[in-house]
Formats: structure tokens, sequence, C-alpha cells
């Protein structure tokens, strides 16, 4: 199908896709016009303060976004989302070519859905109706200074203390860590490696929880932390699930988590993508458009080529998934493939821009800092080759 050139924008660099219906596109329409009132016009101020205000939460939770994906109950959605409501999601909050405002708010997606499920009654009216509300904020921890890769050596203790448990040790990079009022943590409460974690909910203002800002990491994310845990009392009911079932816990949603990662990686490949066309139409050297100039023309093919081929991978797992399948190699290689695919087009949107990309096109400049962490967070590149391999029986 050949696209009208005029709409090589970020709607157009979008594949056909056949899973998206009439709901899915009210839902884009939805989120849309929340980024384009409550983000847009704040988005290079918060950028360079590298935070942005609290009230945003509450705006998200008014506006319905907080409560995707929980039990209307709680304050969640009446209707059960699906895949595509997820990818959209992260792809609309991506198009300003930015994430950190998505990371901080959405780290509810990954902290809180086992507290929903094996959290108490308590729990649920002081912990999930207020995150949802937008009133009270969760952020979720397992990278230690001593690495976030080899989870099976983590060293954080939770010891038993009475009926409870007694927290020591370090967290670090933890999105939304400083304004968090929750921290669903791993800790080790048995031997070791992985069966001996377990998830424990901790208040952030617990006695012996001190906090500080990620040196250097600025925009990213001022609220990017490090948790110091010095004999932290922590209850015995606010473990979460068995103990030593923390990854077995979280096994299910890191899958479904991955295709908002894949969802927001591609999306701001459209974006740089998007971007290096408009430039490449309208800006001139050596007496015609870049262009016009053979090797530019093939870049952007190059870059649209790659963007294609994510989604048609993405499509695909999304079909299987729906089908019941778990395809755990094949979601591991999608998420390696779109972080590629954003690099690729992150590094020749700056080409392509040149010295625009530092003078005006702030979209492009923020995308080029923010690509690598795609290929860091949500499991590392290496790591999700390796559970690709061991998938596949090498
Ligand atoms: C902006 C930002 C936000 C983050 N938010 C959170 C958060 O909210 N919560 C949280 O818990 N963590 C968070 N993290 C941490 C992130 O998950 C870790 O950085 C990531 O898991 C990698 O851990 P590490 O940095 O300790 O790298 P390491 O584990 O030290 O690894 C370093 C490098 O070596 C590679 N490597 C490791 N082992 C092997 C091997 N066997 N073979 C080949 N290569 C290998 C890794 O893939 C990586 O590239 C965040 C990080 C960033 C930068």
């Amino acid at each position: 199908m050949t696209k009208d050139p005029d709409h090589l924008d970020f709607d157009g660099l979008r594949p056909p896709c056949p899973g998206l219906d009439e709901a899915h596109v009210a839902w884009r329409e939805q989120l849309r016009s929340f980024v384009d009132t409550h983000i847009t016009p704040s988005i290079d101020d918060w950028n360079a303060a590298a935070t942005f205000p609290d009230e945003l939460y509450t705006q998200a939770a008014d506006a319905g976004l907080l409560g995707f994906g929980f039990p209307a109950e709680f304050g969640g959605w009446q209707d059960e989302p699906d895949l595509y409501h997820r990818i959209l999601f992260a792809e609309e909050f991506h198009r300003l070519g930015s994430g950190v405002v998505f990371a901080d708010l959405a780290t509810h997606w990954i902290a809180l859905p086992p507290v929903v499920k094996h959290g108490s009654a308590e729990l649920q009216e002081t912990v999930t109706r207020p995150v949802l509300a937008g009133e009270k904020r969760m952020a979720f921890a397992i990278t230690e200074p001593g690495g976030g890769s080899d989870v099976a050596r983590m060293t954080t203790t939770a010891a038993k203390n009475g009926s409870g448990y007694r927290v020591n040790g370090t967290k670090t990079l933890i999105s939304g860590a400083l304004r968090a009022d929750y921290l669903l943590i791993v800790a080790r409460t048995g031997d070791a490696g992985l069966g001996g974690l377990s998830l424990l909910l901790v208040d952030a203002n617990s006695f012996g929880v001190r906090m500080e800002a990620v040196p250097g990491l600025t925009w990213y994310s001022a609220s990017n932390g490090t948790i110091y845990f010095d004999n932290v009392d922590v209850p015995a009911d606010r473990l979460i699930g068995a103990e030593g079932t923390a990854f077995k816990s979280l096994a299910g949603q890191f899958n479904i988590e991955r295709f908002s990662g894949v969802g927001a990686t591609l999306a701001m490949a459209r974006v740089a993508t998007a971007d290096a066309i408009a430039w490449a139409r309208e800006r001139e050297t050596f007496g015609k458009r870049l262009v016009d100039h053979q090797r530019i023309r093939h870049v952007l093919i190059d870059m649209i080529r790659t963007i294609n081929t994510g989604y048609a991978y993405l499509d695909q797992c999304v079909w299987r998934f729906n089908r019941g399948e778990v395809p755990i190699a094949d979601l591991s290689m999608l998420k390696v493939q779109a972080t590629r695919t954003l690099e690729f087009c992150a590094r020749e949107a700056m080409q392509i821009l040149g010295g625009e990309a530092y003078r005006g096109n702030r979209r492009v400049q923020r995308i080029q800092r923010e690509a690598r962490i795609f290929s860091l967070g949500g499991g590392t590149e290496e790591i999700l080759n390796d559970l690709a391999a061991r998938q596949l029986g090498f």
C-alpha cells in the first residue's frame, strides 16, 4: 500500500493494524486530548526542571487514565482493556518524544497489581483506592547498587521480626521513588536464589527509610531515587503473596508490560522518523532538498522499513497472546527488535537534522537522550536475548 506523501507524520507512520477497532480509535483520541491539554504545553519547562507537578496524577485519575486495567470496584475501569488499549496508551504518551512523564505516572502498573491480587481488604482501601485516585503514589523497587540484571543475587533482606519483617538494604534507580507513598520491594526472606525472594509493601514514611535522588540523572527524572532501608519494620500483612513467590507473581505482569514498552519504543521511533522526514523535505544543501539526495532518501526508507517490521512483529505477538499463548522468546526478541529500531531511528534522525536537533527540534533531542533507557529498562538486551535463547533450547 502506498502512503500519501503528505502524511508521513506520527500517525501516517503507524502501519495499518488489523486489531484496531473503533473503540481503540476513541481511546486514542481520549489519550491525545489529555496529553495535548495537560502535558504538551509544559513539556519543555518540565524537561528543564527535571520534574512535573504532582497534580498531573489527579488530573490523570479524573480523566480515567490511572485506573486503566484495574478493577472498577477500586476506581478502575468498567471494562477489561485489551493489549491494544495498553499499546496505544504508551504510544500517545510518547508522542512528545519523551517517556519520563509516563515512566513516573505509570509506576503503579507494575507495583499495584500484586497488591490488588493478594492484599487485604484494608490495603485495597488504604493503598489501591488512593493510588488509582491519584492521591497516593507507588514505586516499584527491584534494582540494587550491586546490580539489576542478576536478580537472584539480590541482597536486601526481610528477616522475620516477631510477626512481621525487618528490612535492610538499598535499592537504586527507582522511578518515582522520591514522590512515592508506598514502595513495592523485592527482598530476601529465604535462601539464596530466586525462590528466596518475596514482595513487601513498605510505607515510604516508615522509620528507617531514607531516600536521595540519583545524582547525574537530572532529566531523566529528578524523582528517580536511591532508597536506603535501615532496620525498617514491616507488618506481616504487608507481605504480598506467599513468601518466596516474588518473581512468580511478577512474571505474568512483565509479559504484559512488555507490550507497553514496545508500544512506547516504536512510537518514539515514529516521532524521530516523522521529524527527520519533515526536515529532509525542507532543508536544502548543495542546491537541493536533503530528501533529494539519494543517501538521505535511502536512510528514511530504512527507518520506515524497520518501524513497519517492528509493528508486524508486535501484531503477531498480540495475536498469539490473545489466543492464549505466552510466546516468551518472541516477546523478548520483539522488545530487542523495537529498541534497536528506536536507537537506529534516533541516531539517523539526529544525523539528518544536524545542528537543528540542538537548535530547535526538542522532540528528537529528547529521543536521542532517552533511547538508551529503553534498551535497559524492562529487561536489558543481553538478559532478554539470553531468555529467548533458553526458551529456544540453546
Ligand atoms: C531511568 C531509569 C529508570 C529505572 N527505573 C527503575 C525502577 O523503577 N525500578 C527498578 O527496580 N529499577 C529501575 N531501573 C533500573 C534498571 O532496571 C536497571 O538499570 C537494569 O535492570 C540493569 O541493571 P544494572 O543497571 O544494575 O546493570 P548490570 O546488571 O550491572 O548490567 C550492566 C550491563 O551488563 C549486561 N549484562 C549483565 N549480565 C550479563 C551477562 N550475563 N551477559 C551479557 N551481558 C550482561 C546488562 O545487560 C547491562 O547492559 C531504572 C533504570 C534507569 C536508567
